[in-house]
């Protein structure tokens, strides 16, 4: 069980994400724009940020370098979370600092799998994303 924070817009995306979070039994904390998703990561030190790319305002790559910007947050793990799904997008997140990525829509099952894989292993960058193999 963990603390995750979830920054989406989108309030079908965010209730679907969260839902899933939570049935699998992690707590999980909700912001519809990255500067209450800063407040919070500040706030809640989450084991876990799950951050949208297109966000009013603050986009999720501008969030991120918040994020690492301040000591507080610096080293928390943060995964895009992001309809993004052009060949290269995936190496440009990581490029930009996120330790995974999880293309939405997301599959239930692969997505809690790669959320515990990203959880538990602390060090490989490429130990979280999500495979687009249909799984059924
Ligand atoms: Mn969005």
């Amino acid at each position: 069980m963990a603390c995750i924070l979830i920054v989406e817009d989108n309030p079908v995306n965010m209730k679907i994400v969260a839902r899933v979070l939570e049935y699998a039994g992690h707590e999980v904390l909700k912001a519809a724009e990255a500067v209450e998703g800063l407040r919070l990561a500040r706030a809640r030190r989450p084991d876990l940020v799950l951050m949208d790319i297109m966000l009013p305002g603050m986009d999720g790559v501008a969030a991120l370098k918040e994020l690492r910007a301040d000591a507080a947050t610096a080293r928390l793990k943060v995964a895009a979370l992001t309809a993004y799904a052009m060949k290269g997008d995936r190496e440009r997140l990581l490029e930009a600092g996120f330790d995974g990525y999880f293309p939405k829509p997301i599959r239930h099952r692969e997505f809690i799998a790669s959320v515990a894989a990203m959880l538990g292993g602390g060090d490989s960058p490429h130990g979280s994303q999500q495979g687009r193999e249909d799984d059924g």
